[in-house]
């Protein structure tokens, strides 16, 4: 049994829907499961539709009006039971908002957008004659009430999705099944953090001990940079979990920063192919034993902040540093790196939110500064650490450009080297350092 994951720009084309359905079709003596994400833009029109001031109207037309004419473009025609279900989903997300806007209403908006997209999707393979059906993931991963950014829980989510969807494989059933969302042990749904579509082929994986996950995205597979902005980046045949969970969690964005555990603790490889290019073979992830220390790739973030919390008698209290933590445990807010001094601590986080309310409490023991428009670049690789002279390069390449680093994070883990700068620098600093550092080898 596989897991195939189409996301966003994937699903948006009639071109790049009808790969899909030959995707499927070649691969389903395997036994697929089918994991797919919105329509492009969709997730962003649906929380659009939140704020306050929003034009209603116009944005549901747009909404309404995507969906259709992908669907015009595949059929020519708009069948009449897709329209019905695209009417009949907007119709639940107008009255979602007139309720109070919570986290939990929010996430019930947002998640129509993998509802809708994986009705559409069903409806294209049956219509090439392959025996597919729509499942509504809340009916298989079951989360915490982290609404927003929820995890799963492994035994709950386990069972139910082998109680589903076991008996529809045997029959030769293959599901299609909303990325994005799952649901508290209340049945209230929830999401599992933009992008999170790659987590749900993750976890159904984990559960039903699939043989492989394919990640199918826009470009061949992992690079050492982000093909979009660095024209040389070259795309990678082979990159350990270690190495894309590291890449994940900063920055690179063509995986979840959570896919990766729970196939791990399976064993199962993810392999990331293009559903634009599908004869390219892509990049597995997968156990490696490169015993060799080296640079695999850059990764980054444009938007971090610097919370620096000084306390003059940090060094005498000696539960300090527990104490700073429990604070951002409690609001939820994840920390990148750590930096400590006797009477400081600076810690860089990539979302802002309840920092607010952080701060506050930290306020009450602590004085805080806070910093932003600031960006991390971070070089990875198994064994980084232990490349000649890695530091000296480094410096010596942002050094010629005049660009100043804010803090440093090494040797916390082998495996990556982080430096926090100015946001402005971000891009120029991972051109500069890949050009140096990765251009000139050839792709591992
Ligand atoms: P999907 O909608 O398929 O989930 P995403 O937009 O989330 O796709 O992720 C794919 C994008 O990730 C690529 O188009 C690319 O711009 C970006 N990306 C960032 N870093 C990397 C990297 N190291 N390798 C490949 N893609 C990357
Ligand atoms: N549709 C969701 C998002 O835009 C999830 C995903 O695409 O993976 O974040
Ligand atoms: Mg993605």
């Amino acid at each position: 049994m596989i897991i195939l994951k189409f996301g966003g720009t994937s699903v948006s084309t009639k071109k790049s829907l009808k790969t899909i359905v030959e995707i499927v079709r070649t691969q389903r003596s395997k036994n697929p499961i089918v994991v797919v994400s919105a329509i492009s833009g969709i997730t962003d029109l649906l929380l659009s539709l939140t704020k306050v001031n929003a034009n209603k109207n116009t944005i549901f037309k747009q909404i309404e009006n995507l969906h259709l004419n992908l669907i015009r473009d595949y059929y020519e025609s708009v069948p009449n039971d897709l329209k019905d279900y695209l009417l009949e989903s907007l119709e639940s997300v107008d009255e979602l908002l007139s309720k109070k806007n919570t986290s939990q209403i929010l996430d019930e908006i947002i998640s129509y957008g993998e509802i809708i997209s994986s009705k559409i999707i069903t409806h294209m393979l049956n219509d090439a004659k392959v025996n597919a059906k729509q499942i509504i993931a809340t009916s298989l991963i079951v989360t915490n009430d982290h609404f927003g950014s929820a995890e799963f829980l492994p035994r709950e989510t386990e069972q139910k999705t082998k109680n589903t969807l076991t008996p529809l494989i045997k029959k030769g059933i293959i599901p299609v099944v909303t990325g994005f969302i799952g649901s508290t042990k209340q049945n209230k749904t929830t999401t599992l953090g933009r992008g999170g579509s790659d987590y749900t082929a993750a976890i159904l994986g984990f559960s039903l001990h699939a043989d492989e996950i394919q990640i199918w995205t826009d470009v061949d597979g992992i690079f050492t940079s982000d093909p979009k902005l660095i024209k040389q980046a070259k795309v990678l045949k082979v990159v350990s979990y270690k190495e894309a969970s590291e890449l994940a969690a900063f920055g690179a964005r063509v995986l979840h920063p959570r896919t990766i555990r729970p196939a791990v603790s399976s064993g199962i490889p993810v392999r990331v192919l293009n559903t634009f290019n599908p004869k390219a073979k892509g990049t597995v992830i997968k156990n490696t034993n490169l015993d060799k220390s080296h640079i695999v790739a850059i990764a980054s973030k444009r938007k971090i902040t610097l919370v620096t919390i000084y306390s003059t008698d940090m060094l005498l209290n000696k539960g300090f540093l527990a104490k700073v933590f429990s604070i951002f445990s409690k609001y939820n807010i994840s920390i990148d790196l750590v930096s400590v001094s006797e009477v400081s601590i600076s810690a860089s986080l990539d979302n802002n939110e309840n920092l607010e309310q952080a701060i506050k409490e930290l306020k009450e023991f602590s004085t805080i500064s806070t910093t932003k428009e600031l960006g991390m670049v971070s070089l990875i690789g198994e064994k980084i650490v232990d490349v000649k002279n890695i530091l000296k390069q480094i410096f010596s390449i942002l050094d010629r450009s005049d660009i100043s680093v804010r803090m440093i994070s090494l040797g916390a883990s082998d495996i990556n080297i982080s430096l926090v700068l100015p946001s402005i620098h971000v891009d120029q600093s991972v051109s500069l350092l890949h050009k140096a550092l990765i251009g000139k080898g050839e792709a591992l």
